[in-house]
């Protein structure tokens, strides 16, 4: 059922999350573009402005390492200034009274940590750009850290194992996070409401998400401005803003 009205389309939200026993939300770049962070699909998105340098270009070419990292500098500003959004807040009301055991993301910018989840209970399928990692140990580095020899040197590789140092998110061509990805199979299968808020739901494993929620039984509700390709699964389908939608959950 698409909701026709916003205000209907809460209204119908309120009562099924009043119902639930288990949330699980999994969510997308939309719930973080009212907090100053472009996502990547819409007009203006990081997608139009810059194509993404897939992971094997990132290993191959020290060129593609230093213009990852410039990229990711130029952001610094907007990441660093970006506070949780009425979205994120609502969820963790919602955490807060123990509705939402754990949120699944796509986001790597760690607005859900900020808004008052333990970094246990946020799944991110794709990474953490807050932070990086070498790519060969795994061994974790400060931003600042990375920016100081990016600045003397160039995109800097590990102390331990000389291995490239990459932001700690998944690119694309990268392989998913095994854990992350089991946790995220576990809530979807565990929850009786899945709420996908804010993706375009194209970008694959982790668009099976939603559908593996619904074969599992649970009702399935997506909050996205713009129609996705799974909305004909969804018990309700919210086409209004995240902000507006949510909202009206933000606990005290
Ligand atoms: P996407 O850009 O493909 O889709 C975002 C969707 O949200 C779009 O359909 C857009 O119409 C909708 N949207 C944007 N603002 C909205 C709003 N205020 N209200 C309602 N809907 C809104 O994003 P995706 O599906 O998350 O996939 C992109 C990938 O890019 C992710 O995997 C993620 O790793 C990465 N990414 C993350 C961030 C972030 O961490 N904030 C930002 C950009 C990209």
């Amino acid at each position: 059922m698409i909701a026709s009205d916003l205000r209907s389309g809460v209204e119908r939200l309120g009562d099924m999350i009043a119902e639930a026993t288990i949330i699980v939300p999994f969510t997308g770049a939309g719930i973080s573009t009212e907090c100053g962070i472009p996502d990547f699909r819409s007009p203006g998105g990081l997608w139009t402005r810059n194509r993404p340098i897939p992971f094997d270009e990132f290993v191959a070419s020290v060129e593609a390492r230093d213009e990852a990292w410039r990229r990711r500098f130029a952001m610094e500003a907007t990441f660093a200034a970006a506070k949780p959004g009425r979205g994120h807040r609502a969820l963790a009301s919602l955490y807060k009274v123990g509705k939402i055991p754990a949120v699944i993301t796509q986001n790597i910018d760690n607005l859900h940590q900020v808004s008052g989840f333990a970094a246990d209970h946020v799944v991110e399928l794709h990474g953490n750009t807050t932070y990086a990692r070498c790519i060969g140990c795994g061994q974790a580095y400060d931003l600042p850290w990375v920016k100081a020899r990016f600045e003397a040197s160039g995109a800097p590789d590990c102390t331990i194992c000389d291995e490239p140092v990459k932001t700690a998110t998944i690119s694309f061509g990268q392989a998913m996070p095994e854990d992350e990805m089991r946790r995220a199979a576990e809530l979807s299968q565990a929850c009786d409401l899945f709420i996908a808020i804010g993706s375009s739901l194209v970008v694959w494993p982790a668009a099976g998400f939603p559908q593996l929620a619904k074969n599992s039984g649970a009702q399935l509700v997506i909050i996205n401005n713009e129609p996705t390709e799974q909305d004909d699964m969804a018990d309700l389908v919210i086409r209004f803003d995240i902000g507006e939608t949510l909202g009206p959950f933000v606990g005290n």
